[in-house]
């Protein structure tokens, strides 16, 4: 039996987030992961945007958090190296009927506290985004809506927590959990039995069957679908800022906004479905965000996409984000509905659970040696020329470019694979140094790719997955 103090299941932005808040602390984390690497799903798949909370319901959990945690990235994302950017959005009105809703949306926002919202007119717009649609009327500046490297931040938070004494236990899913006497009494998973004081279900779109094994699922999750492209760098229609339809009731809606690396991204859709592990993308919905987004930037080129994918939103009916505590489980903490924010609010969350366990009575002491900087992976492109000579004289590797269209070199693969919580399929590789990210997807570097991680893992190269057991890429030799 495995024993820890806190157990959390989930190790995408908000398990992560919790992990790295708990590691400031005297208690043993244990961190569990269905997935073979850290990142979790939704947070894998999404818009990347830092919400300010202006279009939050107001006095909701989740407007309390988003708005708490917006402030908190600029220097969270320079402690741990995250690619951060602060671009603004604009949110222009084409009708009448937009046009009109402008007020009300400024005193949402208002009643939020984000009082930086102010009205542009036709002219400012205009010359914010040369792109933009010229029937625009007037619009709405919310300057705090920024974006970052999803996949870099929940990397640097487990390794940040990593290095603070958390555990991680990949390839390892909770199949149940026993509760005697008020009181889990232990966690079953694929890898064992665990023991803790404390467990935290974060685990997106199936904290319902988490919270199922413990009889306190009051609620479903239903798994809404967001597809995306993801257009070249070099596309000739470009936006400047996040370029955000007027919301509705169902959705923030369909959007443009550039990427930290540049490239431009379009979507996403809001599609509920039965299934939780359907991720393809639709013909009917990318012709939804090509008619949507031309209202916007009528000249978006989508011949220059070099990808489409979909995340899945865990979707809470009823809806709503939501904290619980019970008197009968000592120790559960059940997070649910943590849907179309949850990336921004994740940081906050961290904090919210942390504090919301102490003020309740528990025995967690701080740590007076929490390292709370973490170094990122170096681009060797994005270097001086002095700075690439001297990496080159420390590792010739630098040398060595793999991914031609995001030069990528061996020396940042082998670092991808060897940090602590390293990469061990295509995919994760991608996510950390970015090869395979670039306009060909992979077709040139994939094979090195595998060839590296085979070799650095010690394993023949049908061994090594796109991203999962079973999602192999090599399936035999053809020839001697
Ligand atoms: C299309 C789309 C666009 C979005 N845009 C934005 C945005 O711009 N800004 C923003 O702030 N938010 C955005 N979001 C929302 C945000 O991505 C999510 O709210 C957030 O990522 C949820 O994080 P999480 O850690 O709760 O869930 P996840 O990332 O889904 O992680 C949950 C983890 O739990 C693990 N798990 C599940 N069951 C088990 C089990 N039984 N045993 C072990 N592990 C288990 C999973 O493997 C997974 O790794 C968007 C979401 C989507 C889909």
């Amino acid at each position: 039996m495995i024993k820890t103090d806190v157990l959390i299941i989930g190790a995408g932005a908000v398990g992560s987030a919790i992990a790295r808040e708990f590691s400031k602390y005297n208690v043993s984390v244990l961190v569990v992961d269905k997935n073979e690497d850290i990142g979790g799903d939704a947070s894998k798949s999404n818009s990347a945007i830092i919400h300010t909370g202006y279009d939050a319901t107001p006095d909701t959990l989740e407007s309390q958090l988003v708005v708490a945690a917006n402030p908190m990235y600029e220097k969270l994302c320079k402690d741990l190296d995250v690619p951060y950017k602060k671009v603004g959005a604009i949110l222009p009105a084409f009708t009448d009927e937009q046009f009109e809703k402008l007020p009300s949306i400024k005193e949402k926002a208002f009643k939020n506290r984000v009082y930086d919202v102010e009205y542009l007119s036709k002219e400012e717009l205009l010359k914010m985004e040369p792109n933009l649609n010229p029937e625009v009327k007037g619009g709405l500046y919310i300057p705090r809506e920024n974006i970052i490297d999803p996949f870099v931040y929940v990397q640097a938070l487990c390794e940040n927590a990593y290095a603070n004494g958390v555990k991680f236990m990949l390839n390892t899913k909770v199949t149940d959990i026993i509760v005697n006497n008020g009181k889990i009494e232990k966690v079953i998973t694929t890898a064992g039995e665990i023991e803790a004081n404390y467990v935290v279900n974060s685990a997106g779109l199936y904290c319902d069957e988490i919270a199922e094994m413990v009889g306190k699922a009051d609620y479903k999750v239903v798994a809404r679908k967001g597809q995306f492209y993801i257009l070249d760098k070099n596309t000739s229609c470009k936006v400047n800022h996040i370029v955000l339809p007027i919301p509705t009731k169902i959705t923030k809606g369909k959007l443009m906004c550039p990427t930290v690396h540049g490239n431009m991204l379009v979507g996403p859709t809001a599609e509920d479905q039965l299934s939780k592990t359907d991720k393809s993308t639709t013909t009917a919905g990318l012709d939804s965000i090509a008619t949507d987004v031309r209202n916007l930037i009528p000249n978006v080129n989508l011949r220059e996409t070099i990808t489409q994918y979909s995340g899945l939103r865990p979707n809470r009916n009823p809806e709503g984000l939501h904290f619980d505590i019970f008197d009968d489980i000592k120790g559960y903490v059940n997070l649910s509905g943590v849907r179309s924010t949850g990336l921004t609010l994740s940081i906050a969350m961290g904090k919210y659970v942390v504090q919301q366990l102490l003020m309740r009575g528990a025995n967690f002491k701080l740590k007076d040696d929490f390292i709370k900087t973490r170094k990122g992976i170096i681009k060797f492109s994005e270097q001086t020329s002095e700075v690439k000579e001297e990496l080159l004289k420390q590792n010739p590797l630098y040398g060595n470019v793999i991914c031609r269209c995001e030069t990528v070199t061996e020396a940042e693969i082998l670092q991808a694979i060897h940090r602590p919580l390293g990469a061990k399929s295509v995919d994760a590789v991608k996510r950390r140094v970015r090869a395979g990210m670039g306009r060909c997807q992979g077709g040139f570097c994939g094979p090195k790719v595998i060839e590296i991680l085979a070799r650095e893992l010690g394993v023949s190269t049908d061994k090594i997955n796109k991203h999962q057991d079973g999602s192999y890429m090599v399936v035999g030799k053809t020839r001697d």
